[in-house]
């Protein structure tokens, strides 16, 4: 098998500069940090390393935007137009973008390559429905006319991940766009080439200046100032607990709202009567999509003692089949995103509090250097073992064994988390039930949905988060609402 080194690959490298006012801007210190690829730890290209001066020229260009320039100016329809222009230049740029994202954050190319559909969705969907929020009329008084507005907060902040990289820039910052906010992104540092790439897109596509500003740099500096500015109205952020919980500090002392979308410990839960043929591929596919870098992985398997035996034997058939590589076309688990992660994982691997089930493996071949971590299954884990409460973010699934459905429910809704669930039975008043009790954002019945599903509210409750992503629910986030009483007489 070929693996391609990133030196081999043919790459549309996007301009390594700041996105401010639809000019490209290296940091105003001049500062610059190295992308690494996970594919074989080597330095590739550089992207700016900005500071609070970049932030405040951004946060600035998307006030003149909102505030009377011409992003002000367009009609709701004439802002979904741009937005499906650009969504029609990420398809047409969509293998491209793929190969980079490949080189950038490491994930199977076949994985990128939807990530691309998914993200020009992003554009496509909330471009359709920019023009089709509608305010309310109110029965009031005799002599008045009441009206519920909804309106753009403004400028709004976002702050994304590094595990879907374009996605995650569709996912946050096409429904703002489509309210008509102006906005300002601070993707990861780990992983932002596509973010960067669609932005020039943005402008190639004919985005006012100002509308969407992308400024690159750490956490916590650029994420920092950018969470902490007061030219900012709103903040939408996805990534670790601690951070957000900083954001919404950050927000509380700016009195805004935001938020927060911050992973996950989801639940596939088997009952005795599962359809396992249909049951296991999707229970594989959830945890390994993107290496388990996803916050709605699908990450503790629940299944019912009478299924236990034939379960772990099929999964341990299909992990110990499983190898990490960088290979082309044909890989299903790439490397991780960074040495820090690989190490995170690893060390919950080697650390865990339940017999080891099975391993994959790393494929002959692969580039030395790169972050490749072996899938493991452990079990039977106690409900609140570290392995099945924690968020390891790797390849790395907890087996728990249940005994009924209140046994299912009860360790179902045991951990902080709760973003997304899935119920394997075919018993129908089962499913209305658990759907019901499970205590979290999003419910699968007989299927499963880690990513994608762009018209789907998403988002979760306790440590998982708040607030609501994907489908309608997003533009309604992204703007507030105001009651115009007019006494007319
Ligand atoms: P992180 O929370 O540190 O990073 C996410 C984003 O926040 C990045 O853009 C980063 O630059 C920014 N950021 C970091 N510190 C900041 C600060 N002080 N102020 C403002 N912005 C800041 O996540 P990580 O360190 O890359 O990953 C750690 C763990 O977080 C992972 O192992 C995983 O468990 C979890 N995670 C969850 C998601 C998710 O989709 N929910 C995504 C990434 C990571």
């Amino acid at each position: 098998m070929k693996h391609f080194p990133v030196s081999e690959r043919s790459l549309k490298l996007p301009r390594p500069l700041n996105l401010i006012g639809n000019e490209f801007l290296p940091a105003a210190s001049g500062a610059e940090m190295d992308v690494l690829s996970p594919l074989d730890g080597k330095p590739f290209t550089t992207i700016a390393d900005s500071g609070a001066d970049d932030i405040d020229a951004a946060v600035a260009a998307a006030r003149a935007a909102f505030d009377g320039g011409a992003w002000s100016k367009l009609s709701a329809a004439e802002r979904g137009r741009l937005m499906l222009r650009l969504s029609a230049l990420i398809l047409d740029n969509s293998e491209d973008l793929a190969q980079l994202e490949t080189a950038d954050n490491g994930k199977p190319i076949v994985q990128s390559r939807a990530d691309m559909q998914v993200t020009a969705r992003y554009f496509e969907f909330y471009g359709g429905a920019a023009d089709k929020v509608h305010g309310e009329i109110v029965p009031f008084l005799q002599g008045y006319n009441v009206e519920v507005q909804r309106e753009p907060h403004g400028v709004t902040g976002h702050i994304i991940p590094w595990n879907y990289p374009a996605q995650m820039f569709g996912r946050s910052v096409a429904p703002a766009l489509a309210m008509g906010n102006a906005t300002v992104l601070k993707p990861a540092e780990d992983a932002c080439l596509t973010a960067l790439r669609i932005g020039e897109l943005a402008v190639e596509a004919g985005f006012p200046a100002g509308a969407l500003n992308i400024v690159t740099g750490r956490g916590d500096v650029a994420g920092k100032a950018l969470s902490e500015h007061r030219g900012i109205d709103f903040i939408s952020f996805t990534g670790s607990p601690e951070v957000g919980v900083m954001i919404q500090t950050a927000a509380a002392r700016n009195f805004i709202s935001c938020t927060l979308e911050l992973g996950g410990k989801s639940p596939q839960i088997l009952f005795e009567d599962a359809d396992l043929e249909a049951a296991i591929p999707v229970v594989i596919k959830a945890l390994i999509q993107n290496g388990g870098q996803t916050c709605s992985a699908g990450t503790r398997a629940l299944v019912h003692r009478s299924l236990w035996d034939r379960v772990v034997a099929d999964l341990k058939t299909a992990f110990e089949g499983i190898e990490a590589s960088a290979s082309d076309e044909t890989a299903v688990l790439g490397p991780l995103i960074s040495a820090r992660q690989k190490n995170r994982v690893e060390r919950y691997i080697a650390e865990a509090d339940a017999p080891l089930i099975a391993r994959g493996g790393i494929a002959d071949g692969t580039p030395e250097g790169g972050y490749y971590v072996a899938p493991a299954i452990f079990g039977p884990c106690a409900p609140d073992a570290k392995i099945a409460q924690e968020e390891v973010f790797g390849p790395v699934l907890a087996m728990i064994p249940f005994d009924d459905e209140a046994d299912a429910i009860r360790i179902a809704n045991g951990t902080e988390y709760g973003l997304v669930a899935a119920v394997w039975t075919k018993d129908g008043a089962r499913q209305q039930r658990m759907a019901k009790a499970l205590r979290c954002g999003q419910v699968f019945i007989n299927g499963y949905g880690a990513g994608g599903g762009v018209e789907l509210p998403f988002g979760g409750i306790r440590k998982s988060g708040h607030g609501r992503e994907k489908g309608f629910a997003a533009l309604l986030e992204f703007s507030h609402i105001k009651t115009v009483v007019n006494h007319h007489g």
